[in-house]
């Protein structure tokens, strides 16, 4: 079953051309779909409208079979991650965590017990009370993670998660977030403009370049069977 569909999506900034130009997908429920392209093809800005952040110019986006384009996000039931993690600064981690759940009206009880879950997934139990500023890169990155999970949202949305953490880090990071989110059967849209972590984590690729969509496969299809020359350069198959 589809978990989300966009159909026909255009998006254009004031009256400049468009920077999405009929965008078509469907992602299926439990899928790891990554969004792969250069800087500036427009992966945020599909990420932003389908979190409700931004406003399409035409085109529908269905969620679970409900029409939403009208929606603000907080009516969308997905959470995010974002490339610069977004997290309060003046906040514990356990606040940040709890953020969104507080402000919710989920049970005290019930924020604790996910709380306690996210942290041990994600490895946060002895972090707790410190504030950003006194964790790594990659904690912080936890951080995001479990704010994102204790949600229990089964759409989640990541925008260039780990482009801020060293190599090593980042290649323990892909196999960490690909596990969670199997785990959890978390429908995932995954932005990055890394070939290397497109073909490794996703179960489909779609491939965009100014706003167009080039291709949508598996990593096996686009490096076996490359659409053009661009996917074939980008993703770096033997065309
Ligand atoms: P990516 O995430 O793939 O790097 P973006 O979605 O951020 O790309 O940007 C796609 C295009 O849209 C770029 O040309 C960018 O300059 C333009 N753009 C993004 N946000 C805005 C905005 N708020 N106003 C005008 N143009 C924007
Ligand atoms: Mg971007």
């Amino acid at each position: 079953m589809s978990f989300i569909k966009l159909m026909h999506v255009e998006k254009a900034y004031n009256a400049q051309p468009p920077v999405l130009k009929d965008i078509n997908i469907t992602v299926e429920k439990g899928e790891f779909f990554v969004l792969v392209g250069p800087s500036g093809s427009g992966k945020s800005t599909l990420l932003r409208l389908i979190a409700g952040l931004d406003k399409m110019t035409t085109g529908t986006i269905q969620i679970n079979g409900e029409t939403l384009d009208m929606a603000p996000p907080q009516e969308r039931n997905l959470s995010m991650v974002f490339q610069n993690y977004a997290l309060y600064p003046h906040l514990t981690v356990e606040q940040n965590i709890l953020f969104g759940l507080k402000r919710k009206g989920v049970h005290k009880q019930e924020q604790q017990k996910r709380l306690q879950e996210s942290v041990e997934l994600l490895k946060l139990t002895d972090y707790l009370h410190r504030k950003p500023k006194a964790l790594s890169g990659g904690q912080r990155q936890r951080v995001a993670l479990a704010r994102a999970i204790v949600s229990q949202s089964p759409l989640c949305l990541m925008d260039e998660p780990l482009s801020n953490l060293d190599a090593q880090l980042r290649t323990q990071m892909r196999t960490e977030i690909k596990q969670l989110q199997k785990k959890l059967g978390l429908t995932t849209i995954y932005v990055t403009h890394d070939q290397t972590e497109a073909m490794t984590m996703g179960d489909r690729i779609m491939v965009l370049h100014k706003g167009c969509i080039q291709q949508i496969g598996t990593p096996l299809e686009l490096y076996n069977q490359p659409k053009n020359l661009f996917v074939a350069s980008f993703i770096g198959s033997p065309a």
